[in-house]
């Protein structure tokens, strides 16, 4: 196999998608797109909009009106991406608990996934692409070259996600909650829920480092190509 690689990595809130997606596409010298943030700030925007989120007409209207604009960082705050709403940066906006509250219901509706699909699909880069969300490998890009599957008990997800949001561990019971609670959402909604695509490589990240991650995947993709893939200096 030769030519531009795209890995799909899926999986539930907390399993590491985003940190070993984004270290994963450095090495490899990949382009990295984190599809949750398009949900985010959809959700942001109903927000904003006071849109009732069960109004799959008036989701519509603003999924196909909004203007979000993702780029590459410029601001090193630790964000992946820059996320504009109508030219306004929105990226503090997008991970507080009110939207991690509110992001599966927008996320479950069929007006708001059919009017992202598009967006999601135009990012896969010439220079390889790792892309990273819930329904990459089953919905977005079924012909990706490799999908990946990260998992990890719940209880070790909220301790990373705590972690990461640097909240004190008096809020670990509030997370797991929260993160429960998406992932059911997500498992059980009707269109595009969160399932292992029937070709995807499962990883078991409780306990492995990031680096063992990335590692595993990297191997992955070097037995797909058949060959060691060009690192970037
Ligand atoms: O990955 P992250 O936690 O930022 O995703 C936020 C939410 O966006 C998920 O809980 C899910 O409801 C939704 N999402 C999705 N499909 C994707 C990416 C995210 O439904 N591909």
């Amino acid at each position: 196999m030769s030519g531009p690689f795209v890995v799909a990595l899926d999986g539930p809130a907390g399993a590491g998608k985003s940190t070993v997606g984004e270290r994963l596409a450095s090495r490899l010298g990949y382009f990295y797109f984190d599809t949750g943030v398009l949900y985010r700030a959809i959700a942001v925007a109903a927000r904003r909009a006071g849109i009732d989120l069960l109004d799959e007409g008036a989701l519509a209207r603003l999924v196909t009106s909004v203007d979000i604009l993702v780029r590459p960082p410029t601001v090193g705050d630790g964000r992946q991406h820059d996320v504009l709403l109508g030219g306004g940066d929105i990226t503090p906006s997008l991970r507080t608990p009110e939207v991690d509250g509110i992001v599966s219901q927008v996320a479950a509706s069929a007006a708001v996934r059919h009017g992202l699909i598009d967006l999601q699909r135009r990012q896969v880069q010439g220079t390889g692409t790792v892309m990273v969300g819930r329904d990459i490998g089953t919905v977005v890009l079924p012909a990706a070259d490799l999908k990946v599957f990260l998992d990890a008990s719940p209880s070790e997800r909220a301790r990373r996600r705590l972690q990461q949001e640097g909240g004190p561990v008096e809020d670990l019971a509030r997370v797991l909650v929260s993160i429960e609670r998406r992932d059911g959402i997500d498992a059980s909604r009707a269109i595009a829920p969160l399932t292992v695509a029937a070709d995807a490589a499962t990883i078991d990240t409780e306990g492995l480092t990031v680096e063992q991650v990335v590692d595993q995947i990297v191997g992955l993709i070097e037995q797909r190509r058949g060959r060691r893939p060009r690192v970037s200096a």
